[in-house]
């Protein structure tokens, strides 16, 4: 069987110094495993951004933001616009990420501006979307991602659709050691490219590249990787270790 491509995206969240950060890097720069088949995308926090592109300029990494304002330039005190984060060599922008719609007011709409204006800008968004532990114990989760996903991707058209990367992520399974089980990351991903391929049409739905992403670790990640509905996965605190970040890629290395 033709080994599926993959990709692993290590969200550091708010970690690590820039001297942390080089240290990360050359650590997993000995370690890591050769494999066409595994891309790996690091998103460390903006202030070591410079710091890992530099560091990664030889090796088989690409660079991702945490996250992106909307317009280019202006008078938005703290905020990062896409022109910079391109200028630093990023390829991908995480968007939508539970933590920025829970403690930063992020909206759909909001969302779908930042997701607008990375495309514009030729980068790639990692749209998050994932339902409450409460929602999905009241039968929603199929609604709210459908929501998130209509909102988020309301006017980004078929020849945008490749640029585009959707992780589900369960809010109840970020950072809780609690996973979805592999049978409810199937069928949500299931519903994420019926969706897309309803917003798109069946070859680009089928095309889109779905990441699982909620507590994954060098333990779990094979059952998810083992579902074709699963293209990667998107890693937080098992990430933040090198060996435990390399013990991840080698698992979606030999995963056919
Ligand atoms: C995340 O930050 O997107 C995430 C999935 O975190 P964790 O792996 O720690 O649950």
């Amino acid at each position: 069987m033709a080994q599926r491509q993959r990709l692993i995206v290590g969200n550091w969240k708010m970690h690590k110094t820039i001297s942390e950060a080089r240290d990360f890097v050359a650590h997993l720069a000995g370690l890591l495993p050769k494999s066409p088949h595994v891309e790996i995308v690091l998103a460390p926090p903006f202030t070591a951004l410079s710091a890992v592109a530099d560091a990664i300029k030889s090796l088989p990494i690409g660079l991702s933001a945490q996250d992106v304002h909307w317009e280019d330039h202006g008078a938005f005190t703290g905020e990062v616009s896409p022109l910079m984060i391109k200028d630093l060599g990023c390829r991908y922008v995480i968007v939508g990420h539970s933590e920025r719609r829970r403690h930063f007011g992020e909206t759909d709409a909001m969302v779908n501006k930042k997701v607008a204006a990375v495309l514009r800008h030729g980068l790639r968004p990692i749209l998050c979307v994932g339902e409450t532990g409460e929602q999905r114990a009241n039968g929603q989760t199929e609604r709210v991602l459908s929501g998130q996903l209509t909102d988020a991707l309301a006017g980004v058209g078929k020849e945008q659709a490749a640029d585009v990367v959707v992780a589900y992520e369960p809010v109840w399974a970020i950072g809780s050691g609690q996973p979805a089980t592999a049978e409810q990351a199937r069928d949500a991903h299931r519903h994420i490219r019926a969706r897309a391929t309803a917003l798109w049409g069946q070859d680009a739905g089928a095309r889109l590249p779905v990441l699982y992403g909620g507590s994954v670790t060098p333990d779990n990640i094979g059952a998810f990787l083992a579902l074709r509905e699963v293209d990667g996965a998107l890693v937080g605190g098992a990430c933040l270790d090198p060996t435990q970040f390399v013990k991840i890629l080698a698992v979606a290395h030999t995963n056919p």
